[in-house]
């Protein structure tokens, strides 16, 4: 197959981004398709990256797209891998400006949609004081009254988790009964158990300052960790033949890839949140990095 591209990276991201730049200095042919969507947009700052800490998103996105730039054998285009197929040894894409693209090699490096509670108030509030991930912000709303949403072992999980940020520590059990066990090592914990019923969230901007409840009392709040389950943003990678990983309580379908991040299929590899891993940017860079190497690798051989 004379190919247009070595690979086309599905997706720029932390994952996509850092695929693209191993690509483009081992002068790969590669094209970068991105709807720029990245799944931490909203928040305020990236916590715990080395060397970005706090960097706001947008900008750390920007900055991964300008050193891409500096490599001309890797071209991005802002739009959006509709479908595609293998053909031959390879793949055809189709995209949503109606052109198709053939390549040697598939990077999918889409991201995932993270499923949050759908409580009136936490979109505004998602990735600042409503959030998922306590090593992400927990450090932002430290010392405040905290809560935890859930009653479930994995919601008590967390709520013992964020003890590590706030002396004050709440669990919303939404009006369901915490199996005793359970209960027992919130109480040994120091972690309160509120069963009332959730009706909204509450506070100026996207700031978080009172939980209210349906019987229309509230409770005063500076930070809720919610659960999520992530899932894939469309069927590409089933169109292009990925393996599933099996869902788990945190990912529902994420793509299962190998020891050589390849996804069940001869030139098709995967990298960031779309496979099972924690999911985080320093980890999405990590992969991207890995996987575009062994892209360069497969080329090779
Ligand atoms: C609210 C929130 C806050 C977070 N905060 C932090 C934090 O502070 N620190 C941290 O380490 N982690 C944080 N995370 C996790 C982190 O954002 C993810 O782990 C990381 O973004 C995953 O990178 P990725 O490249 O796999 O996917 P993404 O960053 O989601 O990027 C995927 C990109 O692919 C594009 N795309 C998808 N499908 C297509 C397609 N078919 N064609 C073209 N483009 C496509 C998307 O539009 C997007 O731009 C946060 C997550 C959320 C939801």
């Amino acid at each position: 197959m004379n190919s247009e591209w070595d690979c086309v990276i599905v997706g720029g991201g932390a994952a996509g981004l850092s695929a693209g730049l191993v690509l483009g200095r081992a002068r790969r042919r590669t094209l970068l398709l991105d709807v720029a969507g990245q799944s931490n947009r909203v928040a305020e700052g990236i916590g715990g990256l080395l060397g970005n800490d706090l960097r706001p998103p947008a900008e750390f996105y920007a900055a991964g797209r300008q050193e891409l730039a500096a490599y001309g054998d890797v071209e991005l285009r802002e739009v959006e891998a509709l479908g595609g197929e293998r053909r031959g040894e390879g793949f055809a894409l189709e995209l949503g400006d109606g052109s198709a693209v053939e390549t040697r090699t598939v990077l999918l490096a889409t991201g995932m949609d993270y499923r949050y509670p759908e409580i009136p108030g936490a979109r505004d509030r998602w990735g600042r004081s409503v959030f998922h991930c306590p090593f992400c912000h927990g450090w932002e709303v430290r010392g405040r009254d905290l809560a935890v949403l859930g009653s479930d072992e994995m919601a008590v999980h967390r709520a013992l988790l964020l003890r590590s940020w706030s002396d004050s520590v709440t669990l919303l059990s939404d009006g369901r009964e915490v199996e005793g066990g359970l209960a027992g090592r919130l109480a040994a914990a120091g972690v309160e158990v509120d069963g009332r019923a959730v009706a909204s969230l509450e506070g100026p901007g996207s700031a978080l300052a009172s939980v209210v409840f349906e019987d229309g009392s509230e409770r005063a709040l500076g930070g809720l960790l919610v659960g999520v389950t992530l899932h894939r943003r469309s069927d590409l990678p089933d169109r292009l033949g990925a393996t599933r990983a099996p869902a788990t309580p945190l990912v529902a379908d994420a793509v299962e890839v190998d020891a050589m991040g390849n996804a069940g299929v001869p030139g098709l590899f995967a990298a960031g949140d779309l496979v099972p891993q924690v999911p985080s940017v320093p980890a999405a860079i990590a992969s991207g990095h890995f996987a575009a190497a062994q892209v360069v690798n497969s080329l090779t051989t």
